[in-house]
């Protein structure tokens, strides 16, 4: 593949898999058993001490604490994944560093800690504002904790915030999405990302769904509130760069734009995924598993070598839901492949009913386009011969 043509910019992923308490929706892969903590931030220790060729020496630009719930981590203990980071890896002086945080673990002298630790970006699960519905979603915090954590964060000096707020919540008023929407505004952060709420089968939800006590808002009300989200975070200045992410200039998710420009990055921890521009690693999705094997010296991951389809569909699949949009001449001069030939029909369509924009070769869906993303990128797929 000639990667030589584009630049890349590694990142980290660290997967912390635990959480106080599970919420109702989520089917990431956590315990709610904090007991083996401390082993597993010795075995994330041991696996990025042995993955450290991963990234082929290239300088780190992002690193992510993501999960799970990464803030249920000690000072102490991210002192020590930082540390190893830092002695494993070239890492730029100015990386991007995120740590996923739910606002219930944010006390002022919590934050204060992780600015000590050099987290310089949060990411804060709020999801809502309304406590009924964080109770209906079976979050650990309420709406006073959430604001209260981040007006604490501005004060001991975080200066790049993402709030994560969910929509398409069974029997969530619209009205109360268009408040939530002007209480994060009044929060003033840099960054949202929001989420559809999906019914996944393994959660209390899956199950209150399977019985019939609950029922998934209709793509069209989902659809409808994104389109009041974008709306307004626009007027607020915000651009909507990806799909579920909006930004104020400047302050673009680097680590996940990287993931969406297809760029390398390493993941350690359970349940954590690599990329490496040729092959995907994923890693067991199972603590006791992941600690046996990494004392042993093993990294339990499975590998799946990238064919060129799997690497002109993924590249459709992501950078379609972004603003930068799909260049085509990239897929020509990577891949050999004329996408523009091969779907000219369907692409002047798109164009002309106002799902996509197509200049200089590169593929840009508009705002309603890109509620059709994934259907868009799905049908310019490339099959397996
Ligand atoms: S949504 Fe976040 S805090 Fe809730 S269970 Fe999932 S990972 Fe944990």
């Amino acid at each position: 593949m000639e990667v030589s043509l584009y630049r890349f910019m590694p990142g980290i992923y660290i997967h912390i898999p635990f959480c106080k308490q599970a919420c109702h929706y989520c089917d990431f892969h956590f315990s709610t058993n904090l007991e083996n903590r401390g082993a597993i931030v010795r075995a994330l220790l041991e696996e990025l001490v042995l993955q450290r060729d991963y990234l082929g020496g290239e300088e780190v630009n992002t690193l992510y604490f993501g999960g799970g719930t990464p803030s249920v981590l000690t000072p102490g203990e991210l002192d020590q994944i930082l540390d190893t980071v830092h002695k494993t890896f070239p890492v730029n002086p100015l990386a991007e560093v995120t740590l996923e945080a739910n606002p219930d673990d944010l006390s002022r002298e919590k934050l204060k800690s992780l600015r000590q630790a050099g987290i310089n970006r949060l990411s804060v699960g709020i999801q809502s504002f309304d406590d009924a519905v964080l109770k209906f979603l079976h979050r650990a915090h309420d709406a006073a904790v959430a604001r209260q954590c981040i007006s604490d964060a501005y004060e001991v000096g975080f200066q790049n915030i993402s709030l994560d707020l969910i929509y398409a919540i069974p029997d969530q008023d619209e009205v109360v999405w268009e408040r939530n929407i002007e209480e994060a505004l009044r929060l003033k952060p840099q960054h949202i990302s929001s989420y559809s709420l999906t019914i996944e089968e393994k959660t209390t939800f899956g199950r209150w769904a399977a019985k019939g006590k609950l029922t998934p808002v209709a793509d069209d009300t989902a659809g409808h509130q994104l389109l009041v989200l974008v709306d307004r975070l626009e007027r607020a200045g915000f651009e909507q760069y990806e799909v579920s992410n909006f930004s104020l200039p400047g302050f673009q998710s680097k680590h996940n734009s990287s993931y969406w420009r297809s760029e390398k990055y390493l993941g350690v921890g359970p349940s954590a995924h690599s990329y490496d521009g040729a092959s995907r690693q994923f890693n067991v999705s199972n603590n006791a598993f992941y600690l046996k094997a990494l004392q042993e010296r093993r990294i339990p991951a499975t590998i799946e070598v990238l064919t060129r389809e799997d690497q002109i569909n993924d590249y459709l699949l992501t950078t379609l839901r972004t603003s930068w949009g799909t260049d085509l001449a990239r897929i020509l001069n990577l891949w050999g492949y004329d996408l523009l030939a091969a779907h000219e029909g369907y692409i002047g369509a798109l164009v002309e009913n106002g799902h996509a924009l197509l200049e200089s070769r590169v593929l840009r869906l508009t705002k309603n386009g890109k509620l059709l993303a994934d259907k868009i990128a799905s049908d310019l797929f490339l099959l397996t011969p």
